[in-house]
């Protein structure tokens, strides 16, 4: 495999008038026209300074020109530094301190918040916006096309992504160009993609699924993607026709199976759909192969690895399990302290080791040591098990497990038992400061419209179904739950916002 993540993709273009993103809006990019932009782009940049290894913090709403400045800071061999484009100013400072990049670019209505902070760390600072205009773009229509790729080997650094942190400080995952090379390779054969595919692209860029799983892989692939600027379900359902897979995060499919268009003929030419990022409700599994009769591939993996599993391509996909470690990639579950490796069927941390997983986090050696087991497993920090079967199954964060009174409770054993009980559309349980037990078992829960539930109903239907300990205290009852673009369900925010329930 070439050292760099821009000679891995160019040994794979198919031809140079291949289609590589269509947007709704019917503008086109080939592959050809991918070479040249870029090189634009990468003259562009080499241009202001930026060197090899230097950083390039990027905060633009999604494009089709945002995709063509990672592919030119891959080709300048710098490394690319994504950032949420939900971040606020004072955000971006911290990013721009601790990754002290070569230089910034970021949407014109952004620009003048920013150019202080740039301005102190020595940064330059450029402009993009959603239709590809702004400085960077105006330096790249005056720089020429050829541009000699920037050679790099396969353990230098491609990225910096820095982890959602929703404790402590944000945390930047080094990726390496064979890190991202061979997971999203690895992805285009489990998956079957070839110059054959169409994907429906509808997520951020700014995160590991939008731009590696699913951008790497089409490209990897020689094939094609329809570019939405965000999910939409009437745009989703209305480009179905144009497009033969899809990726997508849990409440994407939430959404879907609500849409009347969803139905098994609007899908019968998709081949694949697959779900990340956050659990998949087995109730969307079901409901969504009932309506259209596929079984969405659910997987799982995390902006430090990547893709670590995967429900299989042909064999059965289980809901409610992320399925089988991929190819090369080692997953066990151990004890959490001590790392003792437990046996089939044991819920433990998630470790997995493979050439996928990152190379630590940026100038956070002590952070990188705590993660990582002597033997080279990474500490996912997710709690799970895998079955007598090899199916890995995901019980939660490790952060979220609970304490009460010194025994332990597992947060989705009891939303489990919750969502089982008629009236209720979904639940979340935490654990709040509570001054007798440590925590209190707490749950939050969504009632289905109209349903004539009680805090007593709930504790009392889950008397008999779990041990004492894990009956919740107190049940709250919401119109939703608090989750991020990615569909995360932000229980950090449920807590802050319980601190005091218990006096
Ligand atoms: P991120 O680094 O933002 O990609 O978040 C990674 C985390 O998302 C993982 O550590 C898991 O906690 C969670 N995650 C990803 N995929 C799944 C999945 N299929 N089921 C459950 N949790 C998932």
């Amino acid at each position: 495999m070439p050292g760099s993540l821009f000679a891995l993709l160019r040994s794979r273009i198919p031809s140079q008038g291949k289609t590589l993103i269509e947007t709704l809006e019917g503008s086109r990019i080939t592959y050809g026209d991918m070479l040249a932009r870029t090189g634009r782009l990468a003259n562009a940049l080499v241009g202001l300074g930026v060197k090899p290894g230097d950083r390039v913090a990027v905060q633009v709403e999604k494009s089709p020109e945002n995709l063509m400045l990672f592919l030119a800071v891959m080709r300048a061999g710098a490394v690319y530094l994504p950032l949420n484009t939900a971040y606020t100013t004072h955000e971006v400072e911290y990013f721009v301190n601790d990754a002290e990049p070569r230089l910034l670019v970021c949407d014109p209505a952004k620009r003048d918040g920013l150019e202080p902070i740039a301005d102190l760390r020595g940064a330059a600072l450029h402009t993009l916006d959603a239709d590809s205009r702004g400085s960077l773009a105006d330096l790249a229509a005056a720089a020429p096309e050829a541009f000699e790729d920037v050679g790099r080997a396969g353990h230098d650094l491609a990225c910096i992504l820095y982890t959602s942190g929703t404790t402590g400080r944000s945390k930047g995952a080094m990726l390496t160009n064979a890190n991202l090379g061979s997971n999203a390779d690895t992805l285009v054969g489990y998956w079957r993609f070839s110059e054959a595919a169409v994907l429906l692209h509808a997520l951020p860029i700014y995160h590991t699924h939008g731009l590696f799983t699913a951008a790497m892989t089409v490209m990897l692939s020689g094939g094609s993607m329809l570019w939405l600027q965000k999910f939409d379900a009437d745009q989703v359902i209305a480009a179905l026709p144009r497009v033969t897979t899809l990726m997508g995060v849990p409440t994407h499919y939430v959404r879907l199976v609500q849409h009347p268009g969803l139905t098994r003929e609007a899908t019968a030419h998709m081949r694949l759909f697959t779900s990340g990022s956050a659990p998949l409700l087995a109730e969307t599994h079901e409901t969504f192969k009932a309506k259209t009769g596929h079984a969405i591939l659910e997987r799982y993996g995390m902006t430090e690895t990547g893709m670590n599993t995967s429900n299989p391509y042909d064999g059965e996909r289980i809901a409610g399990t992320v399925g089988f470690p991929l190819p090369d990639i080692e997953v066990r579950v151990a004890t959490p302290g001590t790392g003792e490796v437990l046996p089939a069927g044991e819920v433990g941390v998630l470790e997995v080791k493979g050439p996928n997983v990152f190379a630590g986090y940026w100038r956070m050696p002590e952070k990188t040591r705590e993660e990582f087991r002597p033997d080279g497993f990474f500490i996912t920090g997710d709690v799970g098990m895998i079955d007598a079967r090899g199916y890995v199954h995901i019980v939660g964060r490790a952060k979220d497990l609970i304490i009460s009174g010194g025994f332990n409770v597992y947060p989705k054993e009891v939303e489990s038992e919750i969502d089982l009980l008629p009236g209720v559309v979904e639940s979340a349980v935490i654990g709040c400061p509570h001054p007798d037990f440590g925590e209190g078992v707490t749950a939050v829960v969504v009632k289905a419209p109209g349903a004539a539930l009680s805090e007593r109903d709930v504790i009392t239907a889950l008397e008999g179904r779990l041990a004492k300990f894990k009956l919740p205290k107190r049940v709250l009852f919401v119109d939703e739950l608090p989750r991020n673009t990615m569909g995360k369900l932000q229980k950090n925010v449920l807590r802050d916002q319980n601190k005091a329930l218990y006096g």
